[in-house]
């Protein structure tokens, strides 16, 4: 394992790259010292953020800049969606090439999230890298969000082969690689994490997204019991949503409601995920997608690490939820594997 340093903006953090198979051999050659630094961009659109990050082959971080569309009472419009990514592209291109102190005769390559995600986002972020890459004659590669989750987590971590927790608005899977193929161990059945949270918190006017102020909200909050719903090795969420919301339409505190919904949905969550590193004997967990920022979330998940003699890992927060740095890295370890594909709504990491 090499360990390598990695700028974010004026950070720098102290990294190794993971041996994940489907990293080891580009990261070798990445690394190589004798290698010219190919520099690459990324963009993100599946959701409700458009951004762009630019890295090198050694896994720098030289520019990772966004603009995410929120609505205070509606969620998430996917026409509006689509709009607010046409209307902000080329403001966050100028700034992603200046923090990068770059031009387009720089960029070796743009990688851009081909899916999952909505449609019109999805087609908003890919006529825009179109047009870049006809214009300034630049090959496109198209990717998995989810695998550039996962990617970035094992870039930011000293993971050799980790279990992956993947928790993000859309998404909540538990992953492992085998045989260089990433399985599905278990999932939720209905909607994401993130998207429980949020859906709760626009009915309760904490607006969107509800994720962080869920949390603050959570530290003064008592326990209620909600429903526990565990079907297998995946989950649900719709239970203990519809519960939180009745409670809160009986007269409930938000505080009690939103300590409750973590404490049972993170630990439903942390019991699967050890289910799966014991089956596995996979002895290393990573966190990724945006509702790994939750500290409480990350302390559960530590404590049943260290409990069972496994290493805990979260990315660093800038890198947990939707970024085009993550989509520009996994671009560059399937650069090989993958082109213009269009848009994959419906993509899984285990189709990968
Ligand atoms: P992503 O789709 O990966 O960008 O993640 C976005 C989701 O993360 C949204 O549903 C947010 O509400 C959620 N989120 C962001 N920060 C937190 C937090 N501190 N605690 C819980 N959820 C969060
Ligand atoms: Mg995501």
């Amino acid at each position: 394992m090499s360990a390598i340093k990695k700028k974010v903006g004026k950070k720098v953090i102290k990294n190794a790259v993971s041996k994940t198979t489907a990293s080891r051999t580009t990261n070798q050659n990445s690394l190589s010292k004798k290698k010219k630094k190919i520099i690459f961009m990324g963009v993100e659109s599946t959701a409700h953020t458009f951004g762009i990050g630019i890295v090198s082959s050694q896994g720098e971080i030289l520019a990772n800049v966004k603009d995410s569309y929120t609505s205070p009472d509606k969620g998430m419009i996917p026409d509006e969606i689509a709009n607010h990514h046409k209307d902000v592209a080329e403001k966050i291109l100028v700034k992603a090439l200046q923090t990068a102190k770059c031009t387009w005769k720089d960029i070796s390559f743009i990688s851009y999230s081909a899916g999952p995600g909505l449609d019109p986002a999805l087609w908003a972020g890919y006529h825009k890298v179109k047009e870049w890459s006809t214009r300034f004659k630049k090959k496109i590669v198209g990717v998995n969000h989810c695998c550039a989750h996962l990617s970035i987590g094992a870039l930011t971590s000293n993971a050799k082969d980790p279990c992956y927790l993947y928790v993000s608005g859309v998404n909540t899977q538990i992953i492992v690689q085998i045989n260089g193929k990433y399985r599905v161990m278990g999932e939720t059945l209905d909607i994401g994490l993130g998207n429980m949270l949020d859906k709760f918190g626009r009915n309760v006017g904490l607006g969107f997204p509800a994720g962080p102020k869920v949390e603050q909200l959570a530290k003064t909050g008592n326990y209620i019991e909600l429903p526990y719903t565990i079907k297998g090795m995946d989950i649900s969420f719709s239970g203990p949503l519809t519960r939180s919301e009745q409670l809160f339409k009986k007269g409930e505190k938000v505080e009690d409601l939103c300590f409750s919904m973590q404490e049972t949905c993170f630990a439903m969550c942390t019991e699967v995920v050890e289910r799966a590193m014991a089956h596995t004997g996979k002895t290393e967990l990573i966190l990724v997608g945006g509702v790994g920022a939750n500290k409480r979330f990350c302390e559960m998940l530590g404590i049943m690490c260290k409990e069972r003699g496994a290493t805990f890992y979260n990315v660093p927060l800038d890198l947990a939820g939707d970024q085009g740095a993550m989509i520009a890295w996994e671009g560059w370890l399937r650069k090989e594997e993958y082109g213009d594909v269009e848009i994959k709504p419906h993509w899984r990491a285990d189709e990968v």
